[in-house]
């Protein structure tokens, strides 16, 4: 059976914190499933379309990558996709907390569904969309954050 993975998110946009939770993880799975959420009624900062260009750009190279978008419920997703595992990544206790209610939640809806959780690497572990969306907003420079493949880009 194959091991299938959704690593689910926002990717508003990728950073470098998300591709590493991504490539440590793919020797543990055999496919991995990025996978944008569509949140009703939450635009993102940056265009769906544009999101996944770069996710699709960034894992071009690793066919065992996948790239999709979804709306509705995570464990509903998982299960159109085969997947037995979701992916998330821990930075600190307030992840913790956060990803705690919604594994425990996922797993009551769906006992087979085991969530997996990679602790950021330290480099990673103050990087989030949320504060490059901020820098980028106010015009500073994020290509620092995001992952090489993004270079020239937003
Ligand atoms: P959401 O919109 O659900 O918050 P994100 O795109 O922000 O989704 O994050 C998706 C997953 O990536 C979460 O599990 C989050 O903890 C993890 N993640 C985000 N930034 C990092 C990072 N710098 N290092 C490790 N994991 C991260």
């Amino acid at each position: 059976m194959n091991k299938i993975a959704v690593f689910p998110g926002s990717f508003d946009p990728i950073t470098r914190g998300h591709e590493s939770v991504i490539l440590r993880a793919l020797p543990l799975f055999d496919i991995i499933v990025v996978a944008i959420g569509e949140n009703s009624g939450k635009r993102g900062y940056f265009p769906l379309e544009k999101r996944m260009e770069w996710l699709r750009k960034i894992f071009a190279k690793e066919p065992r990558i996948r790239v999709e978008t979804y709306s509705g419920l995570t464990i509903d997703y998982c299960r159109q996709t085969g997947a037995n595992y979701i992916l998330r990544g821990l930075r600190t206790a307030a992840d913790f907390d956060f990803e705690r209610g919604i594994g425990i939640m996922n797993r009551a809806m769906m006992p087979d569904l085991e969530t997996i959780f990679l602790l950021s690497a330290p480099e990673y572990s103050a990087l989030s969309s949320s504060i490059v969306r901020e820098i980028h907003r106010n015009g500073g420079d994020v290509r620092q954050f995001l992952p090489e493949a993004m270079k020239e880009l937003p």
